[in-house]
């Protein structure tokens, strides 16, 4: 969740919470608190949604500042150190918009610092509505994203003036924008992560392909090991 420096307070959009609670999840607020909390944070839950927020401190991605904008140093580590452990646990994770972000880089890949100033690219910082989508990606065939929306295109809103540009060893794109931009990413022949870097979080109550998506993170975390291994 985020955190606000300026009014000291954690927040996160109604969105989240809500869609995890529609496809029948529980939705529960990880605090980014202490490293501390990271163990017991992962013996509770059963999925983890890497919600949106503030840029990635390329610290984090060995580059100096250049096109960054706002970071959250304690949310960084934390959510860094959160995703990398859930990956090792087979927690399933939805990873949206930072989100995505934060997995590409827990998982050994890059993020470009700023695409607004790069020629060529679609407008990706939309002033329309968040519900609306303003731009399409295409979908690959035969990607876990394909599966869950059952669509090889689909329209999202685009709230976003980074993007991933160096892959994680072992993971795939399935979505991109006719830019070239990555939207979708996600790990070769496996169910249990998925990355986004639109925000279905906003457009789920109109759209099925972005509940689809909520319901998927849940369908997961219902059947995975972890719930296996409680059985
Ligand atoms: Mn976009």
């Amino acid at each position: 969740m985020s955190y606000n420096v300026e009014t000291k307070r954690y927040f996160v959009p109604e969105g989240y919470p809500q869609a995890i609670n529609a496809a029948g999840g529980l939705p529960l607020l990880l605090m980014p608190l202490s490293k501390d909390l990271i163990a017991y944070y992962l013996d509770m839950i059963d999925g983890l949604l890497l919600s949106g927020g503030t840029d990635l401190d390329p610290f984090y991605y060995n580059e100096e500042p250049q096109g960054v904008g706002k970071i959250s140093p304690q949310r960084d580590e934390i959510e860094i150190l959160l995703t990398r452990e859930a990956i090792k646990r087979k927690i399933p994770i939805l990873a949206i918009c930072r989100g995505l972000q934060v997995l590409a880089v827990a998982a050994g890949g890059t993020i470009n610092q700023d695409i607004s100033c790069m020629e060529n690219v679609l407008k990706h910082s939309q002033l329309a509505p968040r519900w609306y989508g303003t731009h399409n990606v295409e979908i690959e065939e035969g990607t876990l994203l394909h599966k869950i929306t059952h669509r090889k295109r689909i329209r999202v809103n685009s709230f976003h003036h980074q993007a991933i540009d160096k892959i994680p060893p072992g993971y795939i794109v399935s979505a991109k924008t006719v830019d070239g931009i990555i939207e979708g990413l996600e790990i070769d022949n496996r169910s249990d992560i998925l990355g986004v870097q639109w925000h279905p979080e906003c457009m789920w109550m109109n759209d099925n392909e972005a509940f689809s998506l909520f319901r998927w993170l849940v369908y997961e975390a219902a059947t995975s090991d972890k719930q296996n291994s409680k059985r």
